[in-house]
């Protein structure tokens, strides 16, 4: 899979890109990860990316011709997703993490200050949002995609396994608590059912405590 991130910040980008699971990913060649600089794309001497706002207000809005530029020097292929980062997009779950992992060529753009010109929206696929919140910028929402579609890719978690147990798998379920060594930390026990090596109870134990866990937390699914 290509993951092309379009950004004025790619120095934000980078270091998390190249660290752990996602880090060898691409060294494994499971993933190649292409961050843009949107500002090389800009045309004029000061490689201004952002300009007033019609209409007046306050901020500045990204311009729309650095990215039309960026997204046609990339030549990406007819089938694509073009993923626009936005508080008001459409909200990001597993579920579509797991839709876009089976692209072979996603592109998310970051916007900044009050967001992109609208005319950029013919040349978007996806208007996504990772929350009910308001970022300074597209990055973060970036790497979420990025990080959150990646580990869905054959190869890049060790275990599958683990990605099928996880929490909103099946876009309801939760993960069972885990505890690793000592079996008793400064007086905190795990629980005897874990010591005792009876998988049928493990199994029973695990999944009564996801349950109870997502009905106190998230009774709504
Ligand atoms: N004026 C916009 C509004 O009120 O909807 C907010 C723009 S925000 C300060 C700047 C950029 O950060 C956005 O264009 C988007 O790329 C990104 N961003 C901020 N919050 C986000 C969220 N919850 N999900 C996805 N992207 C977000």
């Amino acid at each position: 899979m290509q993951f092309n991130i379009l950004t004025i910040f790619p120095e934000v980008l980078a270091p998390y890109c190249g660290a752990s699971i996602i880090g060898r990913a691409q060294k494994k060649k499971l993933l190649k990860i292409n961050i843009v600089n949107i500002r090389d794309f800009a045309a004029d001497k000061h490689h201004k990316t952002d300009d007033e706002p019609f209409g007046g207000g306050p901020g500045m809005v990204m311009l729309a011709q650095p990215i039309y530029d960026c997204l046609a020097a990339l030549k990406l292929p007819r089938k694509r997703r073009v993923i626009l980062t936005s508080p008001q997009g459409r909200p990001w779950t597993q579920k579509l993490a797991r839709e876009m992992a089976a692209e072979k060529n996603i592109t998310v753009i970051c916007g900044h200050y009050e967001g992109v010109d609208e005319r950029i929206m013919p040349l978007v696929t996806d208007e996504i949002s990772i929350g009910d919140y308001v970022l300074t910028g597209g990055e973060l929402p970036a790497l979420v995609l990025l990080d959150s579609v990646a580990r869905m890719l054959p190869g890049v978690v060790g275990k599958e396994e683990s990605i099928i147990n996880e929490t909103f798998y099946d876009g309801v379920s939760f993960d069972h608590p885990h505890y690793t060594r000592p079996a008793n930390f400064r007086g905190l026990k795990v629980p005897e059912v874990l010591l005792n090596g009876n998988h049928k109870a493990i199994n029973e134990w695990r999944k009564k405590m996801a349950e109870a866990k997502r009905n106190q937390v998230r009774p709504e699914l």
